[in-house]
């Protein structure tokens, strides 16, 4: 367990909590310094390992491509941790498996061309670990470092409580720090400075004649209607948009299976969650953009001042989480929720090296664990939408995310709700360049266009499992990709061609041959989308698009569904309070994010995760703090 303040600290922690034992110290080394390579997770490590005759006393990384801020720590903590033990046998940073593998295949490159005995180094280093209890107490206790934690942890600091997270991994963020990167939220400022089709519009107009089954939602279709009078009246060309908007086709789009009053809370405060952002240093694109599954233009897309863009969904709740106080204590893996008269009162877990732990929660305990995507027993046990979910399906979460809360949670009586809504996303992976598709379409392997890109993410997944081999390829041009990079900031040329998952073509017919497909087929997809943005009728009943596709270097990245977020989780109140069985709430116990259900339905838009996590994260900070 540690602080995740002062990786230095930490590092002095994890190590006084044990003391080495059985190291490889008989291995003998030719002194000097030693170069090795590896292929990591963004392209090639390469370090210069030095030795003296008898240990190996400096690592360096001299060139690397990782991901910022999700490789830091792996890049920091494997060499450190190689140095103190002298053992290559030293474990991978949970979260950045790939970096850790890369870095320690690049150490033991250089170190095979020096060391008497590798097979001698490569022996794990036995520690002992202190069995005693720790125990510590904090006014509002919060489970899972992700967007929803930190930003209950931010939230209840401003109350006026202090806070313990409790993070099982070795570095904060989750899922919320590897997001894509849109977060939704009306925000007319913005949008009106885009322009909206008659299509787009005709959208607009459809979803005022579906039919409302509940008096909030028809609140929602009388404001909007008013709304959009006053839009037309204006003989107004601007992109529209409004919370009531966001409101219907978040219900609408989730088949009317999650509770109205939570999506009327979610849309409501999503402009003032990016606001909560801003104010704590993240910088955002003036486009708004549609994400795949968003179904309307209204995705905000931060800047990669915080390293990559979905860091800013959570370091800058961390960086104030530590600037006032708040302790994250890493490494922590919370098990069990404490009970007091009915009243939870706290949480015991483990930490990764085995040591006890138990936090008191003077006021309340927030569970902020993130969903259940890379539990395959738990999606098994709850699917009933997707023909396979086992674990030949792969995942776009982290290893992290196996549905602990909501077991934990139902351990004391939580009531869980719509747990078989399990998302898939079609693109994801190194051949998908940006999380936006206006001006991308798909193609299968007949090189055909076959759904409408600007569809639902089950419709799309849905769809892409019925092509050959259930992959596509997505098709970008120069209004996506310009000199190698795209429009928010992803190198494209630098981190995706070398993958295996993407090409590059400068004229179409090139693409075409380079990918396998008919060029006919290709070229007849490219006459097809270009019609569609010039009539505003697409076969496909697509409507988002941007601009006219054409312009090269083309590019082509090849994708197919992989489980992205589970819909369903703990029941939650307007106040967060995590309700029990027969509906009551259980008193101390509040939920907020990805572990709980009831915001999105059958189906959730894309970019609107991250505006939930960070909406009811505050409200729980909020609430458990009164
Ligand atoms: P959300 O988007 O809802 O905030 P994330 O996936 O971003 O969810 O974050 C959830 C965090 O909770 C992850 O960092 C994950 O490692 C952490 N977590 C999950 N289970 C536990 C647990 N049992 N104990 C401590 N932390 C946990």
């Amino acid at each position: 367990m540690k602080r995740h303040v002062g990786f230095i600290l930490s590092l002095i922690l994890i190590f006084s909590l044990s003391s080495a034992v059985g190291l490889a110290s008989t291995t003998i080394f030719q002194p000097g310094t030693f170069t090795g390579e590896a292929q990591g997770y963004g392209g090639k490590i390469t370090v210069e390992v030095t030795v003296s005759e008898d240990a190996i006393t400096d690592i360096k990384v001299v060139d690397q491509n990782e991901t910022p801020v999700i490789s830091d720590l792996a890049l920091e903590k494997i060499p450190a941790q190689i140095i103190e033990e002298q053992s290559i046998a030293v474990d991978l940073v949970s979260g950045a498996t790939l970096t850790s593998e890369g870095l320690l295949a690049a150490v033991t490159a250089a170190l095979t061309q020096t060391a008497s005995d590798i097979e001698q180094l490569n022996k794990k280093v036995v520690k002992e670990v202190s069995t005693e209890k720790i125990e510590q107490t904090a006014d509002v206790v919060i489970i899972g470092s992700g967007g929803a934690g930190m930003s209950a942890a931010v939230e209840a600091i401003k109350a006026g409580s202090s806070v313990i997270v409790i993070e099982k991994q070795s570095a904060v963020g989750g899922n919320t720090l590897l997001a894509g990167s849109a977060m939704n939220a009306a925000s007319p400022e913005k949008q009106n400075k885009q322009t909206m089709s008659s299509a787009e519009l005709n959208t607009i107009q459809k979803i005022l004649e579906l039919e409302a089954d509940n008096e909030l939602v028809q609140t929602w279709k009388d404001t909007l209607t008013q709304e959009l009078d006053a839009y037309v009246a204006e003989d107004a060309s601007y992109l529209f948009d409004s919370p009531s908007l966001h409101k219907l086709q978040t219900y609408f789009d989730g088949d009317n299976v999650a509770n109205p009053v939570l999506v009327d809370i979610l849309a409501d405060n999503g402009l003032a969650a990016v606001n909560f952002l801003s104010d704590l240093g993240a910088n955002w694109n003036e486009n708004i953009q549609a994400a795949v599954g968003a179904t309307w233009k209204r995705s905000h897309t931060p800047t990669t001042g915080f390293g990559t863009q979905g860091a800013s969904f959570v370091l800058p709740q961390v960086n104030y989480v530590e600037e006032n106080g708040g302790i994250i204590l890493l490494d922590s893996r919370a098990d069990t929720l404490l009970m007091d008269g009915g009243r939870v009162v706290g949480v015991a877990g483990k930490t990764t090296t085995g040591q006890p732990f138990q936090i008191n929660a003077n006021k309340g305990v927030v569970i902020a664990t993130g969903g259940f995507g890379a539990n395959v027993e738990m999606r098994m046990k709850y699917n009933k939408h997707w023909a396979i979910l086992d674990e030949s399906v792969p995942t776009t979460n982290g290893p992290q995310a196996t549905g602990d809360g909501i077991v934990m949670a139902e351990a004391i009586g939580a009531n869980l709700v719509d747990m078989e809504w399990i998302q898939m996303i079609p693109t994801y992976g190194p051949g998908v360049f940006t999380p936006y598709i206006e001006n991308q379409f798909y193609i299968n392997k007949e090189g055909n266009r076959f759904v409408a890109e600007d569809g639902r993410r089950d419709v799309l997944s849905g769809a892409v499992l019925e092509q050959t081999d259930a992959q596509i390829y997505i098709i970008s041009d120069a209004h996506t990709v310009k000199d190698g990079v795209t429009s928010i900031g992803r190198h494209v040329d630098r981190d995706s061609l070398n993958t295996g998952y993407a090409w590059k073509a400068d004229t179409l017919e090139e693409l075409a041959e380079v990918i396998g497909v008919p060029f006919e087929n290709l070229q007849a997809s490219v006459d097809q989308f270009n019609n569609s943005v010039r009539s505003g009728n697409d076969p496909f009943g697509r409507t988002v698009f941007d601009q006219e596709f054409g312009v090269g270097p083309f590019y082509a990245g090849i994708t197919g569904p992989m489980v992205h977020h589970t819909m369903g989780g703990i029941e939650i109140n307007e106040q967060t309070q995590v309700l029990a069985k027969d509906g009551n709430v259980i008193p101390g116990l509040y939920a907020a994010g990805e572990v709980t259900g009831g915001i999105h339905g059958s189906n959730r838009l894309g970019g609107n995760a991250i505006t939930d996590v960070v909406v009811f994260g505050r409200i729980a900070g909020q609430e458990v703090s009164k």
